[in-house]
């Protein structure tokens, strides 16, 4: 486990995020908000893949319309996502919003963000600041030239100043870039003088692949330092895949419990069982779990055997067979063609048992 950077908590719904909890995982959705249908089916999805707390684009009267209908069918924690029009906010807010995406010294007058500010208050609804690297306020490219990590640690403590002089600290702050050094360096930078939580992203990462790689790279370097109380991973792909790739960076830092986690080995000419499709498969089919159990998919007797022996379950792969192995015993050798049924089988008895203790 890794040292986390301690924060305020911080209440969203019915998460806390920050303090000495997990990290969070969330998502947005692609659907037009005003879409209720559209917006609580892939909400529902994505909650399945184990998104905690998932942002709609509140950009119209018709989206912060839409909140009340979309709270109503969901039980994941709703961020409306809010630009400028302190309207939009307001109408979130008293929709039932349970977060809200909007940088104060963006809104305008004083009295709108006061505004804003009270009508959170009065139903414990925080703010995350979102400061991007490439919408920097003017002032701070006049001083700097062009946005560098400083720069944008500087909007987030104007923005946060806006909301402490309201006596408002339920914040969380994100510093997001696409150029991952400097997301890392901003990101460092505010834990040391920030003491809300932190929301990493790595924004317009890219697609699926190229994506998941810059994302893994900047979220794990800060996960690494303790840094981060919640993660979303921007990928231009459906936002399933963005919640696969944040759990699956959690798991590697042993950041969340309640996920299975895959062995499987690159193979080599040693090889003599068809491993890719079996390890796909049985990826695709620990996906869901929520219990924190080890399988492990090898294709030889030659390392298989040892490595499987630290899973709680494991199959090593031998000419048109394979040993299967439950906690360390070698329990049976199974035909090829059965070894992923017979797998799954020995998957499901061992969440069983742990779901019983
Ligand atoms: Fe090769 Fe066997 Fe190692 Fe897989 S487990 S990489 S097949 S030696």
């Amino acid at each position: 486990m890794y040292l986390r950077h301690q924060t305020r908590p911080v209440q969203v719904g019915n998460v806390t995020i920050g303090g000495s909890n997990d990290v969070i995982i969330q998502s947005m959705c692609t659907t037009k908000t005003a879409d209720v249908q559209a917006t609580v089916a892939e909400i529902h999805r994505l909650e399945e893949a184990g998104c905690q707390i998932v942002r709609v684009t509140v950009n119209n009267q018709e989206a912060a319309e839409a909140i009340k209908d979309i709270k109503e069918q969901i039980s994941i924690p709703l961020v409306a996502d809010i630009h400028f029009d302190y309207r939009l906010a307001l109408k979130a807010i008293e929709n039932g919003i349970d977060k809200v995406r909007i940088n104060p010294g963006n809104i305008g007058r004083r009295e709108k963000v006061e505004a804003v500010v009270k009508a959170c208050k009065e139903r414990g609804i925080p703010i995350r600041i979102g400061v991007n690297a490439g919408s920097l306020e003017n002032h701070l490219l006049e001083k700097y030239g062009y946005p560098t990590p400083e720069a944008m640690v500087e909007s987030a403590l104007f923005h946060i100043g806006i909301l402490e002089e309201l006596d408002f600290h339920d914040i969380i702050v994100s510093l997001k870039a696409s150029d991952v050094p400097m997301a890392i360096a901003a990101y460092t930078k505010a834990a040391e003088v920030i003491p809300y939580p932190l929301h990493l992203g790595i924004t317009e990462a890219g697609t699926l692949f190229s994506g998941t790689v810059k994302s893994a790279a900047g979220l794990g370097a800060l996960l690494a330092m303790g840094i981060g109380s919640t993660v979303r991973v921007s990928i231009s792909a459906d936002p399933v895949e963005e919640v696969k790739v944040a759990r699956e960076l959690l798991k590697s830092f042993g950041l969340i419990t309640n996920a299975a986690t895959l062995v499987s080995c690159p193979t080599c000419g040693r090889l003599d069982i068809d491993l890719f499709s079996i390890a796909n498969e049985v990826e695709e089919y620990i996906s869901k779990l929520k219990v924190p159990i080890k399988v492990s998919v090898l294709g030889c007797a030659v390392n298989g055997p040892g490595e499987a022996r630290e899973a709680d379950i494991g199959i090593a792969g031998a000419r048109g067979e394979g040993l299967l192995f439950r906690y360390g015993e070698m329990i049976r050798k199974v035909p090829e063609q059965e070894l992923v049924s017979e797998l799954k089988k020995e998957i499901d008895y061992i969440v069983t048992e742990y779901e019983r203790t």
